[in-house]
């Protein structure tokens, strides 16, 4: 079983973006100093393949030298665990050196890009596109691979056609995110959208991959497609991520997941202390999400789709304990009426397709239709 961990080196960002609920603006860098922490924790942690994916805040931030002397660091002192490296981030910071870097290690980049540039702009501010784009240019002269997610907002999720024309028309393969409630801001419902009309994105999306599939990748309908296929999430959503999942804050703060860090209540321990796997199991904070887990198999237990959704995630679950102001988890992902509506619709779709597939033609033919359908996404992405 491989694990994840995300590497946090800052949790500031010079962007803007209206709906963001992870910034600190007075966040410090990681010193080397943690990363060679991180290095004597994770020796000895657990024997088997490791993914590190840089994330914020913005990572870039951290600058060359950061990563010029980290990535040996991890690839040669971990090679025991055969690292993998990814990142997300904006590109602002991009430059030839870093890009050289990354096509070095073989580091996929995941960047954001909300639509054209008026959608975008309008969500993240203005200029953010052009310099997103400028330093998306960089990575690829280098022959670096950029994916993006796009998130959809009360704003945007309106020109749903505009924005999925925009990544066709500039052949962009599309990740997208649901905007979620700022649980840190005071209208924290202003941005986000509701499970239903994620549930209608989602649909409309898979409309779209039918319609369009060789043209454009569409990464969570994939991923959906998939789970179902095999009976298991095969993306963190959809997966049991904790226990497999870490993240380690700027001060080598170790939590669930990047969407925890900062999160007082979530914090499991410090890699300058080389915990164990036990000794993280006895924080509060595991018991917590290991309760979430329980709470899911009873709550879930009825639910056609649990073995491929497990609940969603962890963090979704959260709201505001309007007592005591900390974040606690109070039933499964918020999203679960998306879920269950996009998890009907692919195992409806793909019962039909299997019938219909079985029924030989009377004119000799073996198959009704040459129309892309949902076993055409299931097995492309096996
Ligand atoms: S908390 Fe959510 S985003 Fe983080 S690893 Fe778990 S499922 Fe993924
Ligand atoms: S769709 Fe909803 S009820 Fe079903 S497993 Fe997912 S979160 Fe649970």
């Amino acid at each position: 079983m491989a694990f994840h961990v995300m590497i946090i080196p800052s949790m500031d960002c010079p962007s803007n973006c209206s709906y963001c609920w992870g910034v600190d603006k007075k966040s410090d860098l990681m010193k080397l100093e943690i990363i060679e922490e991180m290095v004597q924790w994770l020796k000895d942690f657990r024997d088997e393949p490791v993914t590190f994916t840089f994330h914020g805040g913005e990572p870039l931030l951290a600058g060359y030298e950061y990563y010029q002397k980290t990535l040996p660091l991890l690839a040669q002192e971990l090679s025991h665990l055969n690292p993998a490296f990814a990142i997300q981030t904006n590109l602002w910071l991009m430059n030839s050196d870093l890009a050289q870097l990354f096509a070095d290690y073989d580091i996929p980049i995941g960047s954001s890009l909300d639509g054209p540039p008026s959608i975008n702009d309008h969500q993240r501010g203005d200029g953010y596109f052009e310099k997103t784009m400028q330093g998306y240019e960089i990575a690829r002269e280098k022959g670096v691979q950029v994916s993006f997610i796009s998130t959809f907002t009360s704003y945007s999720i309106k020109l749903k056609e505009e924005i999925f024309q925009f990544f066709l028309d500039n052949n962009l393969n599309l990740k997208l995110h649901p905007a979620l409630p700022s649980l840190r801001s005071e209208d924290p419902d202003k941005w986000s959208i509701s499970p239903e009309e994620y549930g209608d994105l989602l649909v409309y999306l898979l409309d779209q991959y039918l319609a369009h599939m060789g043209e454009i990748e569409i990464k969570n309908i994939d991923h959906l497609c998939k789970g179902v296929f095999v009976r298991r999430g095969v993306v963190c959503t959809y997966a049991d991520c904790v226990g497999d999942t870490f993240a380690v804050g700027p001060d080598g703060g170790i939590y669930p997941c990047y969407r925890f860090v900062g999160m007082e209540e979530y914090l499991m321990g410090n890699v300058k202390d080389h915990p164990s796997m036990e000794e993280l199991s006895r924080s509060p904070a595991w018991k917590k999400l290991h309760k979430w887990m329980e709470l899911v198999d009873k709550e879930c237990a009825d639910c056609k789709y649990i073995k491929f959704c497990r609940g969603g995630c962890p963090y979704n679950a959260l709201t505001i304990d309007k007592k005591t102001s900390k974040m606690e988890i109070d039933g499964v992902d918020h999203q679960c009426a998306a879920y269950k509506m996009i998890f009907k619709e692919i195992t409806d779709r793909a019962n039909k397709d299997f019938l219909s597939s079985s029924i030989p033609l009377m004119g000799g033919s073996k198959y009704k239709s040459k129309k892309a359908s949902i076993m055409d996404i299931m097995l492309k992405s096996l």
